[in-house]
């Protein structure tokens, strides 16, 4: 069904009804972002909120909690409402604060809660270091040894992880369950909804982190009975370097004490009462800490205009469209290279990149930025490519494969070294 030709790619510009977000960013002339996947580009709308945000700071100085277009003080959960629409979530199950590890030490304070023989946190293998780091801290906060406590179910294949697995290990002694949606280096989407109901039919609380599925995939975190998720917002959600992050906690839930408190958790009515006796919010609002970075949230206003205005479900099936669109110019353009695709082809398994494997990864990698096209690298041998659908065009997808299959003919790759450099 697809053509490795330009005026194919063309004709499937034409076809997409999104290809007009691509004026929305900031992109430079002659250069193809493929790495949305870290850090998502900047729109003109998040720079004109936060613009719009320094501004109420400059007029209102103190009183810009209150006032303003987008008063400060009901900023991280009016966003919350907003974010819970793409995450499939009720309005007061979302709020917009912290960092995906800061959440994530909020939500295993809050919901591990080891006892008698269920004294364990089940993870994966293949996780991001960060939310591996962060459960080995809370396992030691309890005073349990993360090397007996900690249960990293294995991969079969080193890129991706069953769910097979997932549900056998899910034991009496099991406490917390957290897991990625999509594995951040492959791009395998889980079976959200089979795993978690295993999950509930065991009683056990699951989380998941939503970091590299949040923006780029629709999610049912309400219906399928997740019991929190958390995720950041500055990869497919454009909100900017660090840019505050975003969790969930289903309703179910709503009443318990948060394992971290913070006067920015409270009842909102009670907050400025100053009393030593903390009312928490009766949403996931409870589960802030401190002031919000104001600064920080501000471009996700205007970037959620625009997830409003394409919807979540159409930016999904572009991603798919174009994601199986790279698989196939990569088997039709490269099979001479030795590539391979390292994640799952079905569109039920596959998040928001290709995951491309090869020995000299590092140095392609390096040759396609000096050729204008910015992947992303992932030792030793990944190079991972988003297609984002807000902001790459199928033209853009068919000139990435051309570009690699150029640098492998005249071996121009093998004059960067094989390394990777400080990030990525
Ligand atoms: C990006 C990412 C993080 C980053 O966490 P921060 O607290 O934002 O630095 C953590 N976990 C996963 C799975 C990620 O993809």
């Amino acid at each position: 069904m697809f053509e490795a030709t330009e005026t194919f790619a063309k004709k499937l510009d034409e076809q997409d009804s999104l290809s007009k977000f691509k004026n929305e960013f900031y992109i430079k002339d002659n250069q193809i972002y493929m790495d949305g996947n870290s850090l998502g580009l900047m729109s003109k709308r998040a720079e004109e909120k936060l613009l719009n945000v320094m501004n109420a700071w400059k007029e209102f100085g103190i009183d810009g909690w209150t006032s303003g277009d987008h008063p400060w003080f009901y900023l991280s959960e009016n966003l919350g409402e907003k974010v819970a629409k793409l995450v499939g979530a009720k309005p007061e199950e979302v709020v917009v604060t912290g960092s995906t590890t800061t959440n994530l030490h909020q939500l295993v304070a809050t919901f591990f809660k080891p006892e008698g023989k269920r004294t364990k946190i089940l993870a994966d293998e293949l996780n991001f270091p960060s939310d591996i780091y962060a459960l080995k801290s809370q396992l030691k906060l309890h005073g349990l040894d993360p090397d007996e406590h900690l249960i990293r179910v294995k991969s079969r294949d080193g890129r991706t992880i069953h769910e097979d697995d997932i549900i056998e290990a899910m034991t009496d002694e099991v406490a917390l369950i957290v897991l990625p949606t999509v594995l951040y280096r492959s791009g395998q989407l889980l079976d959200l909804k089979r795993v978690t109901q295993a999950a509930n039919e065991k009683g056990i609380p699951i989380g998941w982190d939503g970091c590299h599925s949040v923006g780029a995939i629709p999610h049912d975190f309400h219906k399928i009975g997740a019991d929190f998720a958390y995720w950041c917002h500055y990869k497919y959600m454009n909100n900017g370097p660090g840019g505050v992050a975003g969790l969930f906690v289903h309703e179910k839930h709503f009443g318990v004490e948060p394992g971290l408190s913070g006067w920015f958790g409270s009842d909102k009515q009670k907050q400025f009462d100053m009393e030593h006796d903390f009312t928490p919010a009766d949403t996931a609002g409870a589960f802030q800490i401190g002031t919000p970075h104001v600064l920080s949230v501000a471009p996700l206003i205007g970037s959620l205009e625009l997830f409003e205005e394409a919807g979540m479900d159409r930016l999904r099936e572009k991603s798919l469209k174009a994601t199986a669109y790279l698989m196939y110019l990569v088997e039709e353009l490269l099979s001479d290279y030795n590539f391979t695709i390292g994640n799952p082809r079905e569109d039920a398994h596959r998040g928001g990149h290709v995951c491309l494997e090869h020995k000299e990864a590092a140095s392609i990698c390096k040759a396609l930025k000096d050729h204008g096209i910015i992947p992303d690298f992932r030792s030793p041998n990944v190079i991972r490519l988003a297609p984002v659908a807000f902001y790459v065009s199928f033209q853009d997808v068919y000139q990435t494969v051309l570009t690699i299959k150029k640098i492998m003919d005249d071996e121009s790759y093998k004059t960067y070294k094989n390394e990777r450099g400080i990030i990525a």
